[in-house]
């Protein structure tokens, strides 16, 4: 694992430690690196409401659209879950992946051992509707 690669698997695991997740018990934690070379974290928070909830992915993406000048490029995601086997964005978040990610993002799904699950956007969103359809 390159150095860029160990510090985001780090940042994913402790931005898990800022989770307001107390319906599902679940702490989720996100690094997103843009093209521009920054990095941004997000925890899940849930909500009373249920669909207030906002995962840990679309916490990162959020924060790092709206403080960068357009047009922003994801170049890599790395997903961190106390799960044996690392959960996988949920689709709502793949969505949302697809309006900023390329398909060569390296989406990375480590768990707490740092047990990693590695492919790129294309593999885990393949046939995504994305902003080219509406052009
Ligand atoms: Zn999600």
């Amino acid at each position: 694992m390159s150095f860029l690669k160990n510090k985001l698997v780090d940042i994913a695991i402790e931005a898990r430690n800022f989770a307001h997740s107390p319906y599902s018990t679940k702490k989720i934690g996100a690094a997103v690196q843009l093209d521009n070379g920054k990095i941004y974290s997000g925890c899940n928070i849930e909500n009373a409401s249920y669909g207030g909830t906002v995962c840990a992915e679309r916490v990162a993406i959020w924060k790092g659209y709206s403080e960068n000048l357009l047009p922003i490029k994801i170049k890599s995601i790395v997903v961190a879950s106390q799960e044996t086997s690392p959960w996988p964005p949920c689709g709502m978040c793949r969505q949302v992946m697809a309006e900023f990610c390329t398909p060569d993002t390296e989406i990375t799904l480590v768990n707490l051992e740092k047990k990693e699950i590695v492919m790129k956007f294309s593999e885990l969103f393949p046939f995504a509707f994305e902003p080219k359809h509406l052009a």
